[in-house]
């Protein structure tokens, strides 16, 4: 299995090689500011009581409060979360907005877990680590498998411990506890936001065709608003299974089918695909949603799209990239594809701070702007470097991150 933050690595190294960078900030961005590690006890349904281990990775606050999501999974370790912690801090400079990166996590298959005991893990994470927490210190934020109401409790939680009660230590909560109009929806609009501002740099039609990895709330949400704006959504998968229709499906349908049956299996007038397959289909435009290392050294000369959009966090190794630069199938990085999610994260933080609660319009027109902006200024970027619009992306934030942290201290 590839190391999501060797590849994080190589990633920054072959940015620093193109960009006129300092060799200050490639030493500064190697290394997280800090790592903790806790373990927690959760008294489980049986009586016994089982210790789970957690993560929180504050990466780099150059620039801002440490930002970033939780992942609650069985295969999640802190290589996987220093790797994510990374990422965020570059995504939040890519985005221009006022937030630092982290993220943190916790081992566990979390499908096992009775509402309960769930319920004791996340407010158990937040007991673990609220010193390390708060609104001007670090915000996390949901990812794979953690859910408004898991920041409902987590945030329940912390102001139990602090008496905060500006709700502005977690965002990704329910509308009814300090969340914010947009947010569930909003990293799926923005990857929807990024692709249109480039569409046709690349000579795609309005009613292209694509292939979506994973229906959580990323790959759910992308779907359903690429169905709407007259895309033609082809496949669908979950970590189980995908289904694959030419005509379209309708995204809807497929979620409502999947709540009804568990299962997409037998999903009507679609036929039944590996995930593996999805990456291979000959649509437009393919969608990783899921996890990281899914396009690979080993499949990416099998790729037949025009375009990945990169929803999911690290869905491709540096090998991979170099592969489809070659095959001239344009990549929308993961930094700038997936930021829509962060940046309504930081909206909900700044309404819970000044008190307020913005429209979804206000929400949606203030993503747009951002999105639209930063969007061109990478495909810029990439022109006058000649290069993808990973690395164009990653100088841009690198620059951002150099020029805080010397605005700050002068020097690294
Ligand atoms: P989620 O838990 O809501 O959904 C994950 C989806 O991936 C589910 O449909 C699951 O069935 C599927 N899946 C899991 N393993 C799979 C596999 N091996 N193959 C195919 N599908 C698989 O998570 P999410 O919040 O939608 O996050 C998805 C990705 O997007 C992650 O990489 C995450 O880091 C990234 N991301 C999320 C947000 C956010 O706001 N939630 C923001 C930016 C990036």
């Amino acid at each position: 299995m590839v190391n999501p933050f060797q590849n994080a690595l190589n990633q920054l190294k072959r940015a620093c090689q193109i960009g006129g960078l300092s060799k200050e900030i490639f030493a500064r961005m190697e290394v997280p500011e800090r790592e903790i590690r806790v373990a927690i006890p959760v008294l489980m349904d049986n009586g016994s009581t089982k210790i789970f281990e957690g993560y929180r990775v504050q990466y780099s606050n150059a620039c801002g409060p440490y930002k970033g999501g939780i992942r609650f999974h069985q295969d999640t370790n802190m290589d996987e979360v220093r790797a994510l912690a990374f990422w965020m801090t570059l995504k939040t400079a890519v985005a221009g907005i006022p937030i630092g990166g982290g993220k943190g996590g916790v081992t566990v298959d979390p499908k096992i877990l009775s509402h309960g005991e769930l319920e004791k893990l996340s407010r158990g994470w937040a007991r673990a680590l609220y010193r390390d927490l708060g609104p001007k210190i670090d915000v996390p934020a949901p990812d794979v498998n953690t859910t408004p109401e898991i920041m409902s409790w987590m945030v329940d939680e912390y102001e139990k411990l602090t008496g905060d009660k500006t709700k502005a230590t977690f965002t990704g909560k329910p509308l009814n506890n300090g969340g914010s109009e947009g947010r569930d929806q909003a990293t799926g609009l923005g990857g929807f936001i990024v692709f249109d501002a480039l569409r046709e740099k690349f000579n795609l039609p309005k009613n292209a065709s694509v292939a979506v990895q994973g229906m959580g709330n990323v790959g759910g949400n992308a779907a359903r608003i690429f169905a709407e704006h007259g895309y033609i959504v082809v496949a669908m998968s979950d970590s189980r299974v995908g289904i694959f229709n030419g005509n379209g499906l309708n995204p809807e349908a497929v979620e409502k089918y999947k709540r009804e049956h568990g299962s997409l299996s037998g999903f009507p007038g679609a036929k039944a695909i590996s995930n593996a397959e999805l990456l291979m289909l000959e649509a437009d435009v393919l969608m990783p949603a899921a996890l990281e290392n899914q396009i690979t050294l080993e499949n990416a000369k099998d790729v037949k799209a025009k375009a990945v959009l990169e929803l999911a966090n690290g869905p491709m190794t540096p090998e991979a990239d170099d592969i489809l630069f070659e095959k001239k199938i344009t990549v929308i990085p993961d930094i700038l594809a997936n930021a829509g999610g962060v940046i309504v994260s930081f909206f909900e933080w700044d309404q819970n701070l000044k008190g307020e609660h913005w429209s979804e319009m206000e929400v949606h027109e203030k993503l747009k702007i951002i999105l639209e902006r930063e969007a061109m200024a990478v495909w810029k970027r990439a022109e006058n470097l000649s290069t993808d619009l990973r690395r164009a992306a990653f100088v841009i934030a690198l620059e951002r991150i150099e020029a805080a942290q010397k605005a700050k201290h002068g020097a690294f």
